[in-house]
């Protein structure tokens, strides 16, 4: 009965530890925003591009990418911006 009782709490104390790690971990993510988990890809730094239409700066991994017929690519900084490009050749 007593060797019931122990496993019963082992698994408690388990249960109780992982959860506060995973606590930890989610106040970790926010203390620490990890920029290169989010991006997935460490080969291409966010570089900062401008938006051309309005001008604006933000990072390459955030712009609303076009790609011309001849490959060129062009990068706005919201679909808005994208349209308005568009509309105005
Ligand atoms: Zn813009």
């Amino acid at each position: 009965m007593l060797k019931i009782l122990f496993l019963i709490f082992l698994l408690f104390l388990f249960v109780t530890i992982y959860s506060f790690k995973k606590r930890i971990d989610d106040i970790l993510d926010v203390l620490f925003p990890p920029r290169n988990k989010r991006n997935g890809d460490k080969n291409s730094p966010d570089v900062l591009i401008k938006c051309l239409n309005c001008g604006v700066y933000l990072p390459k991994s955030e712009a609303v990418k076009k790609i011309k017929l001849n490959g060129e690519i062009l990068y706005f900084c919201s679909d808005q911006c994208k349209k308005e490009y568009n509309s105005k050749k």
